[in-house]
């Protein structure tokens, strides 16, 4: 088999040992599928990417010793995700969306997961109703939102099995842009995995609910064949939590600055996922087959 795994960390910190899970998966899933590696930097929300961050991202995988095989940078392909919101456009697929935040939160109801399950109030507005609200005329702040089919996806996870979700049901029509003009997390990565033809997506369990919506995105979008996932699990702190903040903040960085080595990190990393009795040191190709695994 071959095919194409990304990388795809957004620039909004410095790595951390999250990161370096992801990554210890995705260079393993790589290895075991025999499959490219593409380092994709995630800055699409301009509010938050840091230059710092984007360098750190390369100079950390290099000290580290995380080779890949080719790189993108979102912030350079504006062109691109103009392209694809013209073709959701000419499919009626798209809509302006002039909620606050207040009122998403006061008119909505929430999924199971807390997140706000957006009932299509923009969509249903009259052109009068916008008349009204002056919408029309004057170009009031507003998202755009993706008309999401109201069906169930029916789609695998190598590691946790077969989901059955609703998008419709998830989250209801979800912003594509926002009130800044930023593309958003949910569109990019869909434009991008099509664009460059990722064919493994491999990322931690936290954004696994992103997938149904992800998948009739990317269907909206045109792609037939859909991605390989697994969706991995996150480092735990001593008692089983996710871990906090603040302990995410604390950079590999900090650490390297401290005298620790690449090794002890793999050490301490598989450690902490549980994949290993002891925290000894290991080396990257050791780290790499442990996780291979498991896969
Ligand atoms: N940029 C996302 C993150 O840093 C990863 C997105 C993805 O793998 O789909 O968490
Ligand atoms: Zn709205």
């Amino acid at each position: 088999m071959s095919g194409k795994i990304r990388f795809a960390p957004s620039p909004t910190g410095y790595l951390h040992e999250g990161h370096l899970l992801s990554a210890l998966y995705v260079w393993a899933a790589a290895k075991k599928w025999n499959l490219k590696i593409h380092l994709r930097i995630e800055d699409h929300d301009q509010s938050r990417a840091r230059p710092a961050y984007i360098a750190g991202i390369r100079e950390d995988l290099a000290w580290l010793g995380f080779k890949y095989d080719s790189e993108s940078i979102q912030s350079a392909r504006g062109q691109v995700y103009e392209a694809a919101l013209q073709k959701l456009k000419e499919k009626s697929l798209v809509y302006p969306c002039y909620c606050s935040r207040k009122q998403l939160l006061a008119e909505n109801p929430q999924s199971e997961t807390g997140e706000i399950v957006y009932q299509g109030k923009c969509f249903y507005k009259t052109r009068e109703e916008r008349r009204e609200t002056r919408e029309i005329i004057n170009s009031a702040p507003h998202n755009l939102r993706f008309i999401v089919p109201d069906k169930f996806i029916n789609w695998h996870d190598l590691r946790l099995g077969d989901f059955h979700e609703n998008p419709k049901l998830q989250c209801g029509d979800f912003p594509i842009r926002d009130r800044d003009n930023q593309w958003t997390y949910q569109f990019a990565v869909c434009v991008d995995d099509i664009d460059e033809q990722i064919t493994h997506i491999i990322r931690g369990e936290d954004i696994r609910n992103s997938t149904a919506r992800q998948i009739a995105l990317m269907e909206a979008l045109g792609r037939t064949e859909r991605p390989i996932y697994l969706h991995h699990p996150l480092i735990v702190d001593a008692n089983n939590k996710k871990l906090s903040k603040r302990e995410l903040a604390h950079s590999l960085r900090q650490d390297k600055e401290a005298g620790i080595t690449p090794e002890m990190l793999f050490g301490r990393v598989c450690h902490k996922a549980h994949l290993t009795e002891s925290d000894a040191p290991i080396a990257l190709v050791d780290a790499i087959s442990i996780i291979m695994e498991t896969l």
